[in-house]
């Protein structure tokens, strides 16, 4: 018979966890290192040690559980997510991944499997870098992508310090954030896309993550009084933002077939409603899988921003902040995960995924691949999102069967 997760348990488990920083139109509070998130952690730690797992927790407050494998030396398998929240988030994004391997620990103990492997759960610090910037610095510090110091220094709005804050919930641990050699990581998490609802698939084997670009661009005008002066005199820094707003739209229309572009922030000065706008700061974000997709949208936007500028005399500058190239996980991690979806019976598809998780960083230490759940109307960080109870469990026993097959012993 094959071994599968306790779906009920696991329920009553994600229930509980879930009134920890519970907001009243159903979703959860728990941005990193607030006071909610200290409960959760807390109530993690609390279970691990329930289920047998041995605790440590590093400088980046990053939450590890290891069971022992039958060779005690040898890489162990390391899967998990994240327990930090949106700002008024939902229940599902990063919870059901720690949670889920969780479950899977507990459903092996419960079957009395030893795996020949170590087997280490993970919740990692800071994902949704809403509080502190940037996203995903738990998982960066492991992965030596940002320094521990850099990590210490972030603040918040009220200029607390991560350290600080890190400190006071108790949380700055004594293990060294630094990783050891790992066998592979996975990752369970919601989709917060359309694609598998839309396709009948419980389940998502996550072949990469897109690449993007992140730009800065500012224009320069004149400001004056919205009545004197003439139409054929004005240089009006909004109308150059909209016309570039317009073409980041029509660009993503013909620029490839998974290509997204988004004009997320723009602030206007004076911002008067009648002073013609003098200085418009605006940024633009393009995301594919295929890097020279991302290339030629940077290319086109470019010289649309120029162009707008010049038709209305403005002066412009244009800065890339940021540059990912399109990551694609471990071949051998996927075909572990595919079988394993064979084996739960679960229907699945491969896909890529639009937004970034800690697995990223994790795929440049140790092979690595992601497994996700469907996303109700693809919404996530917000109260609004759901995902189905029993695509949930078919994502989870996915895991556990993917870690057995990782891990090896007589789960197989
Ligand atoms: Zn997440």
């Amino acid at each position: 018979m094959t071994v599968a997760i306790d779906a009920d348990r696991f329920r009553r488990r994600f229930d509980e966890f879930n009134q920890i920083g519970a907001t009243e139109r159903g979703g959860v509070n728990r941005p990193a290192l607030s006071d909610a998130n200290e409960r959760a952690r807390d109530q993690l730690v609390e279970w691990f040690e329930e289920a047998g797992l041995t605790v440590r927790i590093d400088e980046m407050g990053n939450l590890f559980g290891r069971r022992d494998g039958a060779d005690p030396d040898a890489d162990p398998v390391l899967f998990g997510s994240h327990v930090d929240s949106q700002y008024n988030g939902g229940q599902y994004d990063g919870v059901i991944g720690v949670l889920g391997a969780l479950e899977v620990i507990e459903t092996l103990e419960d079957a009395d499997i030893r795996t020949d492997r170590p087997l280490e759960v993970v919740s990692w610090s800071n994902e949704e870098g809403v509080r502190f910037q940037p996203d995903m610095l738990g998982s960066g510090v492991y992965t030596d992508v940002f320094d521990l110091e850099y990590a210490y220094e972030r603040t918040d709005d009220d200029d607390l310090s991560f350290r600080e804050e890190l400190e006071r919930i108790g949380y700055r641990g004594e293990t060294p954030c630094e990783h050891d050699d790992l066998h592979s990581y996975y990752e369970m998490h919601v989709e917060q896309g359309p694609y598998l609802l839309e396709n009948d698939c419980s389940v998502g084997v996550v072949e990469g993550v897109y690449g993007f670009s992140w730009m800065n661009v500012a224009f320069d005008g004149k400001a004056d009084h919205a009545g004197p002066t003439p139409m054929h005199l004005r240089n009006d820094a909004l109308v150059a933002t909209s016309d570039v707003i317009q073409a980041v739209r029509r660009l993503t229309a013909v620029g490839g077939p998974d290509l997204v572009g988004t004009v997320g922030s723009v602030e206007v000065s004076p911002n008067s409603i009648n002073v013609i706008p003098e200085r418009v700061e605006c940024t633009v974000d393009f995301r594919s899988y295929d890097n020279a997709v991302v290339d030629e949208a940077v290319a086109q936007i470019e010289r649309e921003i120029a162009a707008a500028a010049e038709r209305e005399g403005l002066e412009y500058e244009l800065e890339e902040i940021m540059r990912v190239d399109a990551d694609p996980f471990d071949d051998d991690c996927l075909e572990r995960i595919e079988d394993a979806a064979q084996t739960v019976g679960a229907e699945y598809m491969r896909m890529t995924s639009g937004a970034g998780h800690d697995a990223n960083y994790l795929n440049t230490i140790c092979p690595t691949a992601m497994i996700f759940v469907p996303s109700e109307d693809g919404i996530s960080h917000t109260e609004d999102e759901f995902t189905e109870w029993d695509d949930v469990v078919t994502g989870t026993n996915v895991l556990l069967h993917t870690v057995l097959a990782s891990a090896g012993g007589d789960g197989r």
